[in-house]
């Protein structure tokens, strides 16, 4: 038997003694999980330097808070959460007991991605965990550092059977994708998107694919286009543009586009010198396969800010492309580096057209002062998420359902939403076996007076609030008319 076979055999076996389901356990595991990120800060801060060059402080901002927040916030809610939510009923079912009841799903794989490794491996453990799951944790084998600390570190403070990690690479993979789960959580590329997807439904297992693309972002002539342009570059270079959500490329006017080349060019400068390269905030691209790829990309296109490298470092200056043409290798794919191209348009409707042409990303940006020109792309387009005048920031916001659309993935997670990706959402009904005359309509014969009935019963909603305010009005009244015949007609 395979270790990847050993380690899903376990965690069933694990799972179905019914020791995940408890909420005690549940939150005593994710207080485990919180305890972990904040004891071993450092090991995962030295991991993700050694992996991507990124800082410590930045492997906080960008890794590690979000998932405290996340932690948090399950531990706060989670008996919440996991409550009995009551429906409205119809009249047939008016004095029933009717509610969904979240239940585990079972086994949980979640294959995570090198970019941010921990924030996209361990976030959706939160909800498997808070969803009383078993769970197999497969980090990504690229960002090496940060998979060997997890493989090492996260068995001291989690369940060892319910969750473990299993690291390795393709054929690893590949042999736990051939096992049965009762969901897939995977985030990476949209070509092995669809291996997972083919994987999963030789078992019927439904996935949760989080995925890239090449999200857009608009530039109205209108706007604060120094603002604008310092929130891009923040959004556009943080972590060497390796970041999902990363504002692919621009769309603006050709009045514009000289302006937007130079306020980018001085946000570039304001956040990490003159000399990025050796700017401790200012990282790396993940390996050479991957720096010789967005290299590549640049060909073809003239580069305004930028486009110095050094291979021995995989180092990629950030780099603004401007004039790009349509069909420049920089549009072909996701770009996932630190090249930013502009592409002019003769306006917003011309934008849109663009954006509508190519698959649904997963971020469509947005940048106006106009309000009715936000509605207008907003209700014109599709995308995982819509923001305007800012970038990435949707990421932090726990209500928001966070995923894609189409090309660039299905189903979502982030705070109470990753609790109801990974649970079953169950429809339970309690009737008395009481009141059968009511059920005469549905048995044979049928009649046309039963139908009747059956039409009024099925289909009238009952507002209970409305009702019982109704009653308790009704009541009030009878009890002032008695009050008022009894006693003040006496006088
Ligand atoms: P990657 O190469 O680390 O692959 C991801 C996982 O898939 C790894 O665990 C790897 O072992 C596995 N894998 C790779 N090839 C496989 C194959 N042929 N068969 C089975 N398993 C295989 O990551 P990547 O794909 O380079 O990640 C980058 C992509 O992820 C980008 O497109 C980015 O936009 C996307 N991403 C999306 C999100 C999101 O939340 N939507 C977040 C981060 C990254």
């Amino acid at each position: 038997m395979s270790r990847e076979e050993l380690a899903v055999q376990r965690a069933r076996k694990s799972f179905q003694t019914g020791k995940s389901k408890p909420l005690e356990f549940r939150l005593q595991q994710l207080q485990g999980l919180l305890r972990f990120i904040t004891e071993r800060r450092r090991d995962i801060a030295q991991a993700v330097h050694r992996d991507l060059s990124k800082s410590e402080h930045g492997t906080e901002l960008f890794e590690t808070l979000g998932l405290e927040g996340e932690i948090t916030l399950a531990l706060e809610k989670l008996s919440e959460w996991a409550a009995p939510r009551p429906v409205e009923r119809n009249l047939l079912t008016i004095s029933d007991q009717v509610y969904i009841q979240p239940q585990p799903l079972g086994l949980v794989l979640i294959i995570g991605t090198w970019n941010y490794p921990w924030a996209v491996t361990l976030q959706p453990l939160v909800g498997a965990i808070a969803a009383g799951n078993a769970a197999v944790i497969k980090p990504s084998e690229v960002s090496c550092h940060s998979a060997k600390v997890m493989e090492e570190l996260l068995p001291l403070y989690l369940d060892k059977e319910l969750y473990p990690v299993v690291t390795g690479g393709v054929s690893e993979t590949q042999e736990l994708l051939r096992q049965r789960f009762d969901h897939i959580f995977y985030t990476g590329n949209s070509t092995v998107g669809r291996v997972v997807m083919e994987a999963a439904a030789r078992h019927l297992t439904p996935v949760t694919l989080e995925l890239g693309g090449k999200s857009p972002c608009y530039i109205d002539k209108s706007c604060n286009v120094a603002v604008a342009c310092r929130r891009i570059t923040w959004g556009k270079f943080v972590n060497c543009g390796q970041t999902c959500i990363a504002p692919d490329y621009i769309l603006c006017e050709p009045c514009i586009q000289g302006r937007v080349v130079e306020e980018i060019r001085k946000s570039i400068k304001e956040f990490y010198t003159d000399n990025p390269k050796t700017f401790e905030d200012y990282g790396r691209i993940i390996n050479q396969r991957h720096f010789k790829r967005v290299m590549a990309l640049m060909e073809g296109s003239t580069v305004a800010v930028g486009g110095d490298s050094d291979e021995s470092q995989c180092y990629i200056a950030p780099t603004v492309l401007q004039d790009v043409m349509e069909e420049s290798k920089v549009m072909s794919e996701e770009i996932f580096g630190p090249l930013l191209p502009i592409i002019t348009v003769s306006g917003v409707d011309e934008a849109i057209h663009f954006i509508n042409e190519r698959e649904k990303p997963l971020v469509v940006y947005v940048f106006s002062h106009d309000n009715k020109l936000i509605q207008k792309v907003i209700a014109e387009t599709s995308s995982g998420a819509l923001l305007a005048n800012d970038c990435l920031v949707h990421f932090t916001l726990s209500a928001l359902p966070f995923g894609g659309v189409g090309n660039s993935g299905m189903g979502c997670y982030h705070g109470r939403h990753s609790f109801d990706q990974l649970s079953h959402l169950r429809s339970c009904l309690i009737k008395q076996l009481k009141m059968e005359g009511v059920n005469s309509m549905r048995y044979p014969p049928h009649t046309a007076k039963k139908l009747g009935w059956a039409r009024l019963l099925l289909l009238k909603q009952v507002n209970l609030r409305r009702l019982r305010r109704t009653l308790l009005l009704a009541l009030l009244a009878g009890m002032a008319a008695f009050v008022v015949q009894r006693f003040l007609r006496r006088r």
